[in-house]
């Protein structure tokens, strides 16, 4: 199966897209291998086998990616098996000397598949090998022999392909860093209420469907709090709609103090927060709605020189497996009437 992720690399500065490793495993088993036939034909027999090999160095490399899902073991056998082959081909010289062209798709290779940062510190470690082979050789076998202009060009050339290389990466990753910014920031604005800086509506019905699922799983109780400011309109017809919005910001910032951590406050609408709470009984919810009806008594914002306190009225229900989501905010919000309904600052059902 394919992984969509990309890998991180410790830094958490570069990243590596896992769909160049599949590919990249592929092509290179792909020409190791018609290369290798190709080779076979021409009689030469030392650079077909190892061509086969590298081919089925290759096939391990997509093997390990495929089946075992490690992408990092994939790309290091890929890579290095590349940067083994091209050893051979700068030590033997391939067909006619030829084999030193091949060096030039190490540099993109190599960056594309570790990142910027390991794939540089891999390539200055592979040109040292090559300068070493290329000027110090050690006689193992027949080995090429090149002019000193060409060993130096190859290498004047391979780190300008390196640098191009590089500069491609550079601009990749940082356009890539910035789209995962964006596309954060935008997860985060759709999911967020920009007054209260709450969850928004959206962003309840999400926590809502996920602690159900939850609940249904791990057989643990889940309640939810209807909670609407009593006689809102007031405050925004005698202090005006901004002082009203400071009440709902200074509000949220209470009611965010109120809550333990597994809890949950979004708002639900206008001037009504909606409190989702796992692990917690109808009766336990009262005991934290009480709780937050007391802090709110304390309460009061500072607004033209007065000091401006609220009260709330609170439904509660808790869910079951037979409630779907809806039933479960129509109940707390029967509730939350009844309890406007007996006069405003109250919570119901009493669960005593
Ligand atoms: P009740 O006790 O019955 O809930 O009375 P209420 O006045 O709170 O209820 P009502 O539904 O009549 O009024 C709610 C008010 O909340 C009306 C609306 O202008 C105000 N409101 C809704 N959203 C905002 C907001 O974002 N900012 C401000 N300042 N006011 C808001
Ligand atoms: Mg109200
Ligand atoms: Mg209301």
């Amino acid at each position: 199966m394919k992984k969509q992720f990309a890998l991180k690399n410790q830094d958490d500065t570069e990243f590596v897209q896992p769909n160049v490793i599949h590919l990249f495993s592929l092509v290179g088993m792909f020409i190791t291998l018609v290369m290798g036939i190709i080779e076979l034909f021409n009689e030469h027999t030392m650079l077909a086998s190892i061509l086969f090999v590298a081919s089925f160095v290759y096939f391990l490399g997509y093997f390990a990616f495929t089946r075992l899902n490690n992408s990092a073991l994939s790309a290091a056998i890929i890579l290095y098996s590349l940067y083994l082959l091209m050893f051979y081909l700068v030590y033997s010289g391939g067909v006619e000397n030829t084999g030193p062209l091949w060096i030039f798709m190490v540099a993109p290779v190599s960056v594309f598949i570790h990142g910027l940062k390991r794939g540089l510190i891999d390539i200055a470690g592979f040109l040292i090998i090559i300068s070493l082979i290329m000027f110090f050789p050690i006689e193992i076998m027949d080995h090429a022999v090149y002019s000193i202009e060409f060993k130096l060009r190859l290498i004047y050339s391979f780190l300008t392909v390196t640098f191009l290389s590089a500069l491609y990466e550079y601009s990749r990753e940082k356009s890539y860093l910035h789209t995962v910014e964006l596309s954060k920031k935008y997860r985060q604005l759709a999911n967020l209420d920009p007054l209260t800086q709450l969850s928004n509506r959206r962003d309840a019905l999400n926590i809502l469907k996920r602690e159900q699922v939850r609940m249904k799983r791990n057989k643990e109780p889940l309640s939810v709090i209807l909670c609407d400011i009593d006689f809102f309109k007031k405050i925004n017809d005698h202090y005006g709609h901004n002082a009203g919005d400071t009440v709902l910001v200074e509000l949220a910032k209470l009611f965010k103090h109120s809550i333990r951590e597994q809890d949950c406050v979004a708002r639900w609408g206008g001037e009504e927060f909606l409190f989702i709470l796992p692990q917690t009984t109808a009766e336990n919810a009262n005991i934290i709605a009480e709780k937050i009806q007391e802090n709110i008594h304390e309460f009061a914002v500072p607004i033209e020189g007065e000091e401006v306190s609220i009260t709330v009225s609170m439904g509660i229900e808790q869910l079951d497996r037979s409630k779907n989501i809806d039933n479960v905010i129509n109940s707390a919000d029967k509730y939350l009437y009844q309890a406007k309904d007996a006069g405003r600052n109250q919570i119901f059902p009493k669960h005593k």
